[in-house]
């Protein structure tokens, strides 16, 4: 009984520990790229604001969510002026 108790918490604190280690995607728009076709936008509303008089976007986060990184790859690869890095 004790056994598990302290294996459960061993395997908390190690999977704790895993997440410390993972690396966040970062985002980032080049203004002097951005065109403004929001198109970054339509494919990842969660992770783009657009201007609203020239559409010129910009990422919200710095790191992107993890469940947001399909997304934010979709994002980048739907901007036609390659202003979006993703690293
Ligand atoms: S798709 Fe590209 S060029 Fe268009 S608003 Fe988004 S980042 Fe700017």
């Amino acid at each position: 009984m004790i056994a598990s108790i302290l294996y459960k918490k061993f395997m908390l604190v190690h999977e704790r520990r895993k997440e410390y280690k993972g690396v966040r995607m970062k985002i980032r728009v080049d203004p002097e790229k951005c065109q403004g076709h929001t198109l970054c936008a339509m494919r990842a509303p969660r992770l783009f604001e657009l201007d609203e008089v020239d559409g010129h976007s910009t990422a919200v986060v710095d790191e992107v969510p993890a469940d947001q990184e399909p997304d934010a790859e979709e994002a980048a690869n739907s901007c036609p002026e390659q202003a979006i890095t993703l690293s």
